[in-house]
């Protein structure tokens, strides 16, 4: 978006229904109008963004909506029989059109996950305000990381590509399916804090901060679970050792898996890596036992 303006803000929950985090979020807002309309001057729109999965209390009823956002997705002319491809492009619709033309500066998607993440704030591009923004909320909140995940926006499946730009808000350690008091106050306070650094930004203030030192996780590889050949259960479980160590070191040699029969596996790769999204309950089924990403520090 470079140094224009940010007029029209999306504030989405229950892009998975069962990350209730968002979806109380939303459901609060558009009941509380006065928790938000006077933090900026934009237009801000709340949108439950899975309904029939959030009735549901599961990540999703028929394909997982944040897969669904992908250029080719919603370019499909023949009406979608899964409801998740059909609420896609009803939400590019709403607050798209993907790319140059869309309706939408900034789109927050509150998330939550199962692994010990904290405040994750994930960027799918270089964008100068998402980055400057990110950056003050690390020096606000003690457990808020910045998690780069660079996407070819036209190919990219997620619902924050719609906008021009976005941040997804990534909350945990919380169970899919049920809410935390500590957290959903925590959440809240931070995506105020968005809406706020967006008027600092219109009013051209952000821009003006010193630069900020950040730790910067950058997408490597996502990591598989031991599996035989051809198929079948897994065969390992994340190790004990590394069980809620998001974000710390992982070097060649360090201790990875343990099988069912108590025998550790090992990493051997490129090294030092972070993992992230360490046994997140939801990537069982896309076969992802972590995302590595590299550190870097840098200056935003
Ligand atoms: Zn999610």
């Amino acid at each position: 978006m470079g140094m224009s303006l940010i007029n029209t803000i999306v504030v989405a929950g229950g892009t998975h229904g069962n990350e209730r985090t968002g979806v109380r979020l939303v459901q609060k807002w558009m009941e509380h109008p006065e928790c938000y309309n006077s933090l900026c001057s934009a237009k801000v729109d709340l949108v439950l963004a899975n309904p029939e999965a959030v009735r549901l209390n599961r990540r999703y009823r028929d394909h997982d909506l944040n897969r669904a956002f992908s250029q080719t997705c919603l370019d499909v002319t023949v009406e979608p029989q899964q409801y998740e491809f059909r609420r896609a492009k009803e939400l590019n619709a709403l607050y798209g059109p993907k790319g140059a033309d869309t309706k939408t500066d900034l789109l927050l998607d509150v998330h939550n996950t199962g692994s010990n993440m904290g405040y994750c704030l994930i960027l799918s591009a270089r964008d100068p305000f998402t980055m400057r923004a990110s950056a003050v909320l690390t020096q606000e909140f003690k457990d808020a990381w910045i998690y780069y995940q660079p996407e070819e926006r036209s190919a990219s499946p997620y619902f924050g590509t719609v906008a021009k730009a976005d941040v997804c808000i990534e909350i945990g350690p919380q169970q899919h399916g049920t809410l935390d008091a500590a957290i959903f106050e925590e959440s809240e306070r931070l995506v105020k804090r968005y809406l706020e650094l967006a008027e600092e930004w219109n009013r051209g203030e952000l821009q003006k901060r010193a630069p900020i030192k950040v730790k910067v996780y950058t997408q490597f590889k996502d990591l598989g679970y031991p599996k035989p050949q051809g198929g079948g259960p897994i065969q390992a479980m994340i190790h004990p050792d590394l069980m809620g160590r998001d974000y710390r070191e992982l070097k060649d040699g360090d201790k990875l898996f343990r099988t069912f029969d108590g025998k550790d596996i090992l990493y051997h790769g490129e090294s030092p890596v972070y993992p992230i999204f360490i046994s997140e309950p939801a990537y069982y089924e896309k076969d992802i036992a972590m995302s590595l990403t590299v550190k870097s520090v840098e200056e935003w």
